[in-house]
């Protein structure tokens, strides 16, 4: 592991533990609300930025780390929920900058990428719809937003579901169905032509602004704000989702590394039978399985991290390790929180929350079933009958 990596690493897992962790208690927060308040997102930044750390995997020259370095850097930041939205290492805005690093115009960094790097501005992703009208889900190309040119404009019509963040974001990659194909669009948020109809009640609650059902109606977006060309917003959504998918991996990775320490705490000081839980076999047994899962699943992001420093597309292997580090992390949270009886389920410490996080994800970025039907896909294809 470089030296830079090491030390940027290290910054951010003190402020993420000494600033941030404290935070967890702010009453500002709702135990089932719609992720952090703009005013606390704001607070922390101007913290996270006065210690150096804001944006801590994108070099001020505008450069990225390597995706082995960032695995350290995104690892540190998910040591509390709040830990990402601090230090602007979240999601959906680091898979965004990532694209827009790779894809945007001059014009459009200058622009969109800026004031996100800055962290003065959060942005969100709009492609899935909603599932009673049979839009795009697990299947993207059953797209049914359209886009169609209109002189030097584009006019994109369609509803949109689980946004996240779109409530109170200032920047939107569009996603929408031309003649020639799938489209992305950077926007201006908020706009009058981009409607939230509501924002869900879901399971998970890290995420700033929630996630929301949009309708957008005859949205006019200059030639000029379309990324890449049009026809080709698959490909790019391919840049994206590797990596999109494997910081997930990163940040969540921390976050039950967090929920072990808290709930190993717990066993090795409550008593019952006599004794310390941690000298209960069945308790001992269950923390030592999340040593053994927790170690597999940041072997599997660092492989895939390497993958994709080679220069490959990593979809193959970005589906497995997103399907290993999911389960795995799901079943460290799932074992934190039996550790821990009812305080486990409790809103007092963040295991509770952990365990709901990593619920969700094993179901965004490609649920779990997608990833091994695509990865069975493969071996039909490569297969060669043996003699
Ligand atoms: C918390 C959260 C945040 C999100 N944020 C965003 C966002 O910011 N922007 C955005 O565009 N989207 C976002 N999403 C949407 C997410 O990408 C979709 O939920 C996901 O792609 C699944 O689509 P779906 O919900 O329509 O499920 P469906 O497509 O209805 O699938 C339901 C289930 O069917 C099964 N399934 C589907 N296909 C297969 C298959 N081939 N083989 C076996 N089983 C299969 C899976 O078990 C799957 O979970 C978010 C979702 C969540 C939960």
């Amino acid at each position: 592991m470089t030296q830079r990596a090491l030390e940027i690493a290290g910054r951010v897992e003190a402020f993420v533990r000494d600033v941030v962790v404290p935070y967890e208690r702010d009453p500002r927060i709702e135990i089932h609300g719609h992720g952090p308040p703009e005013e606390l997102v704001a607070e922390l930044r101007a913290l996270a930025r006065a210690a150096g750390v804001l944006t801590p995997h994108i070099l001020p020259d505008g450069s990225h780390l390597s995706q082995r370095e960032t695995a350290i850097v995104l690892r540190a930041s998910g040591l509390s929920p709040l830990g990402p939205v601090a230090v602007n290492t979240m999601a959906p805005d680091e898979g965004n900058m990532f694209l827009l690093g790779k894809v945007g115009t001059p014009e459009q960094k200058t622009r969109f990428l800026k004031p996100l790097v800055s962290g003065e501005a959060r942005s969100a992703f709009f492609m899935t719809e909603p599932a009673a009208e049979n839009g795009a889900g697990s299947d993207p190309s059953m797209m049914q937003t359209t886009c169609h040119p209109d002189g030097n404009h584009w006019v994109i019509n369609g509803r949109k579901a689980f946004i996240t963040g779109v409530q109170g974001a200032k920047v939107g990659i569009v996603m929408a169905r031309s003649d020639d194909g799938a489209c992305m669009f950077l926007v201006d948020l908020p706009d009058p032509a981009i409607r939230i109809e509501r924002v869900l009640d879901t399971i998970d609650s890290s995420m700033p602004g929630g996630h929301a059902v949009v309708v957008i109606e005859n949205l006019r977006v200059p030639a000029d704000q379309m990324l890449g060309q049009s026809g080709e917003g698959f490909k790019y959504a391919q840049i994206r989702l590797s990596p999109a998918r494997l910081s997930h991996c990163m940040r969540w990775w921390g976050a039950a590394r967090r929920a072990h320490e808290i709930a190993s705490d717990y066993a090795c000081r409550r008593q019952a039978f006599g004794k310390l839980l941690i000298d209960h076999e069945g308790v001992g047994f269950m923390l030592a399985e999340n040593l053994i899962d927790l170690k597999q699943a940041e072997l599997m992001i660092d492989w895939c991290a390497d993958v994709l420093d080679g220069g490959s597309t990593g979809t193959t292997e970005s589906s497995m390790a997103k399907v290993a580090v999911s389960e795995a992390l799901m079943r460290v949270a799932d074992r934190c929180v039996q550790v821990m009886g009812g305080t486990g389920v409790s809103g007092d410490t963040i295991v509770e929350q952990v365990f709901r996080e990593i619920r969700a994800f094993r179901i965004y970025d490609g649920p779990t079933e997608v990833h091994k039907w695509s990865l069975a896909k493969r071996i039909k294809r490569d297969s060669h009958f043996l003699p």
